[in-house]
């Protein structure tokens, strides 16, 4: 990927057609906000903590999920990991409430609606082995940044 688009900067290979990533400038995207400076130090930090976080990255953001992806995933002979899908990809949505006449905790959206005082609990009892501390300091900070998150305090609490 050695050529890149005279209008965004974008990366392609020689062979892409020139209009794949921004038609020609006529597609511009507003700049990304800044990373939360937490996420960044937990992202390129060298501290113990950072590194915790790193090597169970996809189990805290499974953990912070409000759905979960279902897909039929291929297995694949042992080498380079490769997440490979056959068909569909789709996400599991749950219902608002856990299901009471199975005493189901809450999981996924449930959690940033139902029991929020037990949070915490609630996500390390579906992944199990989570640093508590740094799944605290992620939910904090998904508390403040993330819009679907405060929907979900601002309404009315089921019980
Ligand atoms: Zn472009």
């Amino acid at each position: 990927m050695n050529v890149r688009c005279e209008h965004c900067g974008a990366f392609r290979w020689k062979v892409e057609n020139k209009a794949l990533c921004c038609a020609n400038g006529q597609v511009t995207l507003p700049p990304l906000p800044r990373t939360p400076s937490l996420l960044m130090k937990l992202l390129s930090g060298t501290d113990l903590k950072a590194k915790r976080f790193r090597v169970k990255i996809r189990a805290q953001n499974n953990a912070l999920a409000f759905a979960s992806l279902g897909v039929n995933e291929e297995i694949l002979p042992p080498g380079v990991y490769c997440f490979k899908i056959h068909g569909e990809v789709h996400h599991s949505i749950v219902p608002l409430m856990p299901d009471p006449t199975v005493n189901q905790r809450p999981k996924f959206a449930q959690i940033y609606i139902y029991d929020t005082d037990n949070e915490i609990e609630n996500r390390t009892q579906w992944n199990d082995g989570l640093d508590q501390e740094i799944l605290s300091d992620l939910q904090r900070l998904l508390h403040v940044v993330n819009p679907f998150v405060k929907v979900g305090k601002t309404k009315q609490k089921p019980f």
